[in-house]
């Protein structure tokens, strides 16, 4: 998706009707069954990682299929939709709801023919020169459908399809291309990964019995009982063989830090997925722990907001057991899990009736106790402020909140739905105002270091920029925490294994 800040613009997100995504994206290569079938198993794994739109493209040797839907992967496909996908290679992509309208010309995989070819694509992140691209693109005749970014790849990589293979076009377009970015990519029946050279968003491949898959998150591998290979690297491309037999890998851009996103491990990815080489529950629950050591409080009972807090919660537990502290994990809310997202409801006051609709406290374990309530994050801090007026009306003496990660004081560029920073609580407002705001009897963030130390990172390979204003790409009008030169391609040289 594009956002708007190629052409200078200030990128400031107040007009919440721009698409703004967060995708899971797969691909898949096989001996000799069809790929839509895992490629939709996938797809549903990564469910959580967008729910505006699914889609799928296979190519049967000869010609290319698609089917993408507006909405959820069991209501986008029916029986009769997968079956009709043919071939053994297939990419597929689940997309994040926006805002406002929900918009078909932004739903993916996105697909070109041309010429010599049919391509499809699909991403996750976010380009910071899409708009620059796309105006060079239309003035040498390129006809845009859409005001996403995926699209500006998609012409960018069939243009350069005309003077090589794959690994050409896809090393060329990378080299154009700034953001952050993991995509898959079919040339006629040929699939292929890549990272960006910073890895801001997760890729793996995995191994099947009978073929590679490619996916945002290693949850989607297990649920084709596959195994995890390893992630794909920052600038690494990897090229699945046809025939499902295997892979080729090529580090196509090489820079010296990463630039993972740690919100990922925070809230958006599985607890289930490996990512990074790190099992995502594990690092919530090394949060949790980092938590209770940095601001610990022994109350009666720590408990989680569900489900995002919880494991940051059950590791806060017992790092304050461990400490012999007499604080006791308890479940004390209950969610409906029928309810939506609140965060993506479209008014304030809609944001805090989904609240309530969502969650219930358990009286008995709240009634006359002290409580620690964990989640992983404020963001405009409706959630917090709902939750510690419902503990404080069921009886709670008293309401400490604790959250596993930085105050996010900025909005996120490169594909999260953040909110801008006119909604961000913490923007414009110190810690203590707030946990006035919010209204507990005392509120405490995990620190940036402590979120890197638990990630076993360094600050310097993390993206940060939603806690420290400052970003590892280079965003117009604003400020930036490294060198952000553009990256060299390297030769077309082949990553070890
Ligand atoms: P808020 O009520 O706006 O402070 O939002 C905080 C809640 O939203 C927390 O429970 C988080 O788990 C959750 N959350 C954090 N980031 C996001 C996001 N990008 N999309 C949806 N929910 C989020």
């Amino acid at each position: 998706m594009q956002t708007g800040h190629g052409d200078g613009a200030t990128p400031d997100r107040a007009t919440t009707d721009e698409p703004r995504e967060k995708c899971g994206v797969v691909g898949v290569s096989l001996a000799d069954r069809d790929a839509a079938r895992p490629v939709y198993y996938a797809l549903y794994a990564l469910q959580h990682r967008g729910q505006d739109s699914a889609g799928i493209v296979t190519h049967d040797g000869f010609q290319q299929h698609d089917h993408v839907e507006m909405g959820l992967v069991g209501d986008a496909f029916d029986e009769a939709d997968v079956e009709a996908l043919a071939g053994s290679t297939g990419i597929g992509h689940v997309r994040y709801p926006t805002a406002g309208s929900v918009d078909q010309s932004c739903a993916q995989p996105f697909t070109v023919s041309f010429n010599s070819g049919s391509l499809g694509l699909s991403h996750n992140g976010n380009l910071v020169n899409a708009d620059e691209l796309r105006d060079e693109l239309a003035g040498l005749g390129h006809a845009f459908t859409s005001d996403g970014d995926t699209e500006v790849i998609a012409h960018d990589l069939a243009r350069n399809l005309l003077d090589g293979d794959l690994l050409h076009a896809v090393r060329e377009t990378m080299g154009r291309i700034h953001g952050s970015y993991s995509l898959t990519v079919m040339h006629d029946d040929r699939v292929l990964g890549v990272r960006d050279p910073r890895g801001n968003r997760p890729l793996v491949v995995g191994e099947l019995d009978d073929g590679y898959v490619l996916a945002s998150e290693s949850a989607a591998i297990d649920v084709l009982d596959g195994d995890l290979v390893r992630d794909v690297r920052p600038g690494e491309a990897i090229l699945l063989d046809a025939d499902g037999t295997g892979y080729e890998s090529r580090q196509l851009f090489e820079v010296d830090d990463t630039a993972h996103c740690f919100f990922e491990h925070v809230y958006f990815a599985r607890p289930d997925s490996v990512i990074d080489g790190t099992l995502v529950y594990d690092a919530r629950r090394e949060l949790g722990g980092a938590l209770w050591r940095e601001s610990g409080i022994d109350t009666d009972v720590v408990m989680p907001v569900p489900d995002s807090g919880r494991a940051f919660a059950s590791g806060y537990a017992d790092a304050a057991q461990a400490d012999d502290a007499s604080v006791e994990f308890a479940e004390g809310l209950m969610k409906n899990r029928y309810v939506g997202r609140t965060f993506i409801m479209p008014t304030q006051d809609e944001r805090e009736r989904a609240v309530r609709l969502k969650l219930n406290p358990i009286r008995s374990t709240v009634e006359g106790k002290s409580v620690t309530l964990i989640d992983d994050s404020i963001v405009r801090g409706t959630t917090s402020t709902q939750l510690v007026e419902l503990l404080r009306d069921a009886g709670a003496e008293s309401v400490h909140v604790r959250i596993g990660a930085p105050p996010i004081v900025a909005p996120c560029y490169f594909g999260i739905d953040m909110a801008t920073r006119e909604e961000l609580i913490a923007a414009d407002k110190t810690t203590a105002e707030i946990r006035e705001t919010v209204g507990a009897d005392s509120l405490a963030y995990l620190s940036v270091d402590a979120v890197a130390a638990a990630l076993d990172e360094v600050r310097e390979d993390l993206c940060l920029g939603c806690v420290t204003g400052e970003y590892p790409y280079d965003v117009a009008g604003e400020a930036t925490d490294r060198d952000v030169d553009r990256p060299s391609p390297t030769g077309l040289a082949e990553a070890d294994d």
